[in-house]
């Protein structure tokens, strides 16, 4: 069967706006986004940029706007799509284009590093001479938020990012605070809260859920984000 692709060109070297380009491809119901985008790049345009690691939804760098969705291509199939029509194919919004559907990164990882603060480990249990050992119960607190892969898709889909506030925090870097805030091990979780309270932090999270929506490990961001609010209210504000 044949799939006609859209997809956003961008050469900053020599092109003064984006435009697209229309490829179709040979291909079948079940195979990926992201095979079809090798098969463009193999055999019709050796010049299309995109990123690819892993291929199997673990690196998170293939991730990109697939008919307006921020989704990874290797996780897409050409039947979750309407392939009798176009599927457009665009990098990720919010970040700026390096070429193609390549995006610049480096705004998402500064957010992470604006949320780090020196995590202090509660000390070693002298009694049974071991590390703290953490139950279950405790891990389950917070073990939803280490699937996180770093994709990018989440902020790429937030509207407050994208509409009203472009230095809101943004869920990832959210999701990592809540990821010590929750982990029984970690002492000074406070700082941490407070770093959070700063300007364009997360009281800035208005709860679209569009974060959730559209994570590819289906970790449940607006419900950490939530439930780390709660937690600043009761912690830090304990009479408002
Ligand atoms: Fe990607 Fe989900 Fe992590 Fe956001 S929370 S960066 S969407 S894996």
């Amino acid at each position: 069967m044949k799939v006609t692709f859209k997809v956003f060109r961008f050469d900053p070297i020599k092109d003064e706006k984006h435009h697209y380009d229309t490829f179709v491809v040979e291909t079948k119901l079940n195979e990926r986004i992201l095979d079809c985008l090798n098969k463009i790049r193999s055999k019709q345009d050796s010049s299309v940029s995109f990123r690819m690691g892993c291929s199997y939804g673990i690196c998170g760098s293939d991730a990109l706007t697939i008919n307006g969705v921020p989704s990874l291509a290797c996780q897409k199939l050409v039947k979750d799509y309407n392939y009798t029509s176009e599927i457009i194919i665009e990098p990720l919004k919010f970040y700026s284009v390096i070429k193609d559907l390549i995006v610049d990164l480096d705004p998402f990882f500064k957010r992470l590093e604006k949320l780090k603060t020196d995590e202090k480990r509660k000390p070693i249990n002298k009694l049974e001479k071991r590390e703290n050992i953490q139950s279950i119960e405790d891990l389950k607190q917070f073990e939803d938020a280490i699937k996180c892969i770093l994709c990018g898709s989440c902020v790429a889909a937030c509207p407050i990012t994208l509409e009203v506030e472009p230095e809101f925090i943004g869920p990832a870097a959210l999701l990592r605070a809540y990821r010590y805030i929750f982990d029984s091990r970690i002492k000074n979780i406070n700082e941490k809260m407070l770093l959070l309270e700063k300007a364009h932090g997360i009281w800035s999270c208005k709860s679209h859920y569009k974060c959730t929506l559209v994570c590819p490990k289906q970790i449940k961001v607006t419900k950490t984000i939530l439930k780390t609010k709660r937690k600043i209210r009761e912690d830090l504000h304990p009479k408002t």
